[in-house]
């Protein structure tokens, strides 16, 4: 499936098949629909009958193969579940958790399928996301495939993280910028598949629409939840807001603190905010008595919290603790 957004790119594309270099990278923004933009490309280029728009027809045997998730002419390289043991290279893989990287032993089992003929076509593509899963190995293995393709292959890799992959790799491959929709045509998207509040959730994701998709009205509701609270300064329970976050995950809480207090900073600075348009009067009442110079320590500690994030050894004391700093930042207020 691709979006409308997408369009244009996919005349360009599907009229240039047969002629496309034989690596792709398509790398733009989280949420903007790069990997069904892939997925539905695969399919195209690997029906027997596609259809005069460039989809896949969906009937012929290459569709059922695929819509079955066994498609003889197309490998898809994901980071799978850890536990399959045997890979000392890959020491980041645990048993029993989802694995963050694509794997050496992954990749080698590609240069199998490589070596095959087509099944059937004389197209095969490996879709491999997101690639910036790829470790050093990974990344080296893949690069001597990249380097010397099997003719009729197409590799398509997908990231919203092209700096984080090897710079050997992207030159190997073509790049594609994604589309990032308009913000008129990211609303109207939404609300036709039923989003009531897409503007406001919009605004909240920075304008990715599948991003502002996938809040869950559950989470949403907890979200104007924790504004609230937010909204009340030094008379704030850390606390109670820590318990409240508990639902949501660290990383969801440290993304929401970070744009709390980014619209803090610029409701200060400038009068204006950029994600809680909603909130903006209690925002800019708390935003005139806090004490800057602590604000900004406070973002420094933020960011430095999101980005050791991954393995935080206590959570929810992290939390607790970032949650009393934010309530040092206004004035202490009495109540009666
Ligand atoms: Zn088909």
């Amino acid at each position: 499936m691709i979006y409308p957004w997408q369009n244009d790119l996919w005349q360009h594309m599907t009229a240039a098949r047969g002629r496309l270099p034989h690596a792709l990278l398509l790398q733009g923004r989280a949420g903007i629909g790069k990997l069904d933009f892939a997925e539905a490309l695969a399919a195209a280029l690997l029906c027997e009958r596609p259809a005069a728009d460039g989809h896949a027809c969906g009937q012929c045997d290459s569709c059922n193969w695929n819509a079955q998730g066994n498609h003889p002419d197309l490998r898809v390289l994901t980071p799978e579940d850890g536990g399959q043991g045997g890979d000392e290279e890959d020491a980041e893989a645990k048993p029993g958790k989802k694995s963050q990287v694509i794997s050496i032993a992954q990749v080698r089992e590609l240069a199998e399928f490589l070596g095959l003929s087509s099944h059937r076509a004389n197209v095969r593509v490996v879709l491999l996301h997101p690639a910036e899963a790829l470790n050093a190995a990974s990344a080296n293995a893949l690069l001597k495939m990249l380097e010397e393709p099997p003719s009729g292959v197409l590799f398509i890799l997908v990231t919203h993280q092209p700096q984080r992959l090897l710079p050997t790799i992207r030159s190997r491959c073509n790049k594609v910028d994604m589309p990032f929709p308009e913000r008129a045509q990211a609303e109207s998207w939404l609300a036709a598949q039923g989003v009531a509040d897409a503007a406001e959730r919009l605004t909240y994701v920075g304008g990715a629409p599948l991003l502002a998709l996938r809040m869950e009205e559950g989470e949403q509701k907890r979200l104007g939840d924790l504004h609230k609270e937010l909204g009340r300064g030094a008379r704030m329970d850390p606390f109670f807001v820590a318990s409240l976050c508990a639902k949501e995950g660290i990383l969801a809480t440290l993304e929401a603190l970070q744009k709390w207090t980014h619209d803090l900073a610029a409701a200060r600075l400038a009068g204006e905010v950029r994600y809680h348009a909603q909130q903006a009067p209690s925002l800019q009442a708390l935003a005139n008595g806090i004490d800057l110079s602590r604000l900004l320590d406070f973002q420094r500690v933020l960011h430095e919290a999101r980005r050791t994030a991954q393995h935080p050894l206590n959570a929810e004391l992290q939390v607790e603790s970032l949650l009393i700093q934010y309530t040092q930042l206004f004035p202490t207020v009495r109540t009666p």
